[in-house]
């Protein structure tokens, strides 16, 4: 991986969820679920076995303020369904689902939720 080129393109790409989502070439991804409000896929540089990135279709720019109660609570109700999916897979210690805050504006499409398997000893 070229971490350089990939950087810059974190910064002045376009938002590779939607990329992906509309089938851009250069943001391939591995769908593992979806429904029609949501997708689920692999991570293309995993730093935990099992990782699966979690985003919303619809682009967001921030999660928290910019979806509604209801479409947040089915967004939780996702991850946690792909989370256990993740645990059943791939058998972990435990499961972590997380989405770093990020003061980017874009921070939802560019940092999804992320269930992934956990070694017992992580600490979160
Ligand atoms: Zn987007």
């Amino acid at each position: 991986m070229d971490l350089e080129a990939y950087v810059e393109r974190t910064r002045s790409g376009p938002c590779f969820v939607c990329a992906f989502l509309a089938g851009n070439p250069h943001y391939p991804h591995e769908t593992v679920f979806e429904d029609a409000d949501h997708v689920a896929f692999l991570d293309r540089w995993p730093t935990v076995p099992g990782k699966v990135l979690v985003a919303p279709k619809a682009h967001v720019e921030h999660v928290v303020r910019d979806l509604e109660e209801a479409a947040y609570s089915r967004l939780m109700l996702f991850v946690r369904e792909i989370a256990l999916a993740v645990e059943a897979a791939c058998e972990p210690g435990r499961s972590s689902s997380s989405s770093p805050s990020c003061p980017s504006p874009s921070a939802w499409c560019r940092r999804p939720w992320s269930p992934a398997g956990r070694a017992a000893v992580a600490p979160f």
